[in-house]
């Protein structure tokens, strides 16, 4: 039987970045998905990096870790948390990547003397790594590739080029260009601006690219006459430009696209077969997140906290925790430097539960180690990921086991207590792009531990992305305070997860549980960690009254 040609969906974004290009793409692969055709997402970011591991999160917001160990864009987590699929590190190519493909073969000598030049070799690889998708799974019906960057970007250029050739290899009724632009309303004129639009469209022309979609973030309605304006300058059928209004949650894009009848365009674009559209779980779903019954705060203290893309996944993962507790989980972002300088009580006495997410560097751990304290002695509901396990682990040995200056290595090599330490894997380590352990592991929860209850199973698999571990040396002591090891690696080498059994609510985790969170089936930790809060919130308020 002939194989099935895939078909392709290029996303590129024009005028301003953080339009929401990302939200857009994951969207529209839910929708196509909805139709019950086998979807696939790529993004390709055009930065020299070879993935997002090394990039501070206060520029690029977090680095987003797949099954594979894969460090990644945020934007993959969209696509993973729309689509309910697992990617895999093909889904995120960067420049770095494709230059350095193409350096190696340059070096091999399978260029055979040519001058290696950005088109075609660049352009070729880029190409290559599009198709790729399809040549490894042959159900796919479509991938949606989204160039990451804003069209004029010198630096995207190669891509844009490279997916203009596609266009023409793979023939029209095979691919279709969507291109995401902002119309802003200007206040002093009471009016719509269809001006950047228009120049974004016309350099993308320029490229050779004509769109066959626009999507059009607006905060305001756009009228059939802006759409006829926008449709008759850009070379666009005015039902192909779209309004992409303001949502109130990022859930209900895919709602607000199908009202605009985006999936039929494409179905109609593409010639695609298909069955008719069935949103209503994920209808019923967005109800429940706009309109709660109940309200937790939970106070999220870590180093990051100014900017809110470097922790995207968890504030994501309590949107879906809020769902099964009927609730609205409102965060409240805690520098772990101001609990440091003025203490825990004057910011965490009026949270109903406290995340520590993961981190690195030595900035705010104290904060955090005393945010702990709190936490454990007033018995409010307590999440550590990561570094916020770590913390829990200091914590305990310093203040309950005695061991004076208890630390991890990472942050003081000169402790006497290191009860954190670098993995005998790791120290050998010198590079430092993706050498963490990174990805997906095993691990065995003990029955009768809070995490087994939570869990409801005896092996979970979760992402990791870390150098230290628990020290195995000082496990005895810490058990015999009463700290429980309920989730170990599978042989018994390694502490994934740790828990009080005199507290309400007390767990900490070497994974990063917010990896794997989706708005239908939120993670179990996060939705224990808010049916804690809500308890403890009901409780706090009786006693108060
Ligand atoms: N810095 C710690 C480590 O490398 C924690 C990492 C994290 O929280 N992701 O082990």
């Amino acid at each position: 039987m002939a194989r099935k040609q895939a078909k392709y969906i290029f996303i590129t974004g024009g005028v301003a970045s953080s339009l929401g290009k990302g939200i857009a793409a994951a969207s529209i692969g839910l929708l196509l998905k909805s139709r019950g055709l086998e979807v696939r997402m790529q993004k390709f970011d055009p930065y020299i990096n070879v993935d997002a591991g090394t990039m501070n999160p206060f520029q690029h917001g977090e680095v987003y870790v797949l099954d594979d160990g894969a460090e990644t864009d945020l934007d993959l987590g969209h696509y993973e948390r729309f689509i309910d699929i697992n990617l895999s590190r093909h889904s995120n190519i960067t420049s770095g990547q494709i230059y350095d493909a193409v350096i190696q073969r340059e070096r091999r000598g399978d260029y055979l003397g040519a001058c290696v030049q950005v088109i075609p070799h660049i352009t070729d690889e880029i190409k290559s790594r599009c198709r790729m998708i399809a040549s490894q799974d042959e159900n796919v019906d479509i991938i949606i590739t989204e160039i990451g960057g804003t069209v004029g970007d010198i630096e995207s250029l190669p891509f844009l080029e490279a997916i203009r050739q596609m266009g023409l290899e793979n023939g029209r009724e095979n691919t279709l260009y969507v291109h995401l632009t902002l119309v802003p309303y200007l206040n002093t004129a009471d009016e719509l601006k269809t001006k950047p639009t228009q120049h974004s469209v016309k350099m993308l022309r320029e490229i050779g690219i004509q769109p066959d979609i626009l999507l059009c973030r607006t905060g305001k309605e756009l009228s059939r006459d802006i759409k006829k304006k926008i449709g008759l300058f850009c070379n666009i059928p005015p039902e192909a430009v779209i309004e992409n209004i303001d949502a109130s949650t990022i859930y209900e894009v895919p709602i607000l696209f199908h009202h605009e009848l985006v999936d039929n365009l494409i179905v109609h674009y593409l010639k695609l077969l298909c069955k008719d559209l069935d949103l209503g779980k994920w209808k019923e779903m967005v109800q429940k997140v706009k309109n709660p019954t109940n309200t937790v705060r939970i106070g999220v203290c870590g180093k990051y906290v100014n900017l809110k893309d470097a922790y995207k996944s968890i504030t994501e993962a309590f949107v879906h925790a809020g769902v099964p507790n009927d609730a609205r989980v409102e965060l409240v972002w805690i520098s772990s430097e101001d609990i440091f300088n003025d203490g825990p009580e004057k910011y965490l006495s009026d949270v109903d539960g406290v995340l520590i997410p993961g981190g690195f560097g030595e900035r705010g751990v104290e904060g955090k180690i005393k945010a702990v304290q709190y936490v454990r002695e007033n018995n409010i509901p307590f999440l550590g990921i990561c570094l916020g396990l770590q913390c829990a682990v200091i914590e305990f040995a310093r203040n309950i086991c005695g061991l004076e200056n208890a630390h991890s290595h990472e942050f003081n090599a000169e402790t006497p207590h290191p009860v954190i330490d670098l993995m005998d894997s790791q120290r050998k380590v010198v590079r430092m792009g993706g050498s963490m352990r990174l990805g997906s592991y095993p691990c065995a929860i003990a029955n009768g531990t809070i995490a087994h209850r939570i869990y409801h199973k005896a092996k979970i698999n979760e992402r990791h992305r870390h150098r230290y571990e628990v020290n195995n040396d000082y496990r005895e002591q810490l058990s015999q305070k009463g700290m429980v090891f309920s989730g170990l690696s599978p042989d018994g080498s390694l502490v994934e997860m740790i828990e009080l059994p005199n507290h309400p609510y007390f767990i900490g985790c070497q994974f990063h549980p917010e990896l794997k969170s989706r708005p239908m089936s939120p993670h179990p930790l996060f939705t224990g960690l808010v049916e804690a809060a809500l308890k403890y919130r009901k409780l706090n308020r009786a006693n108060k009254q």
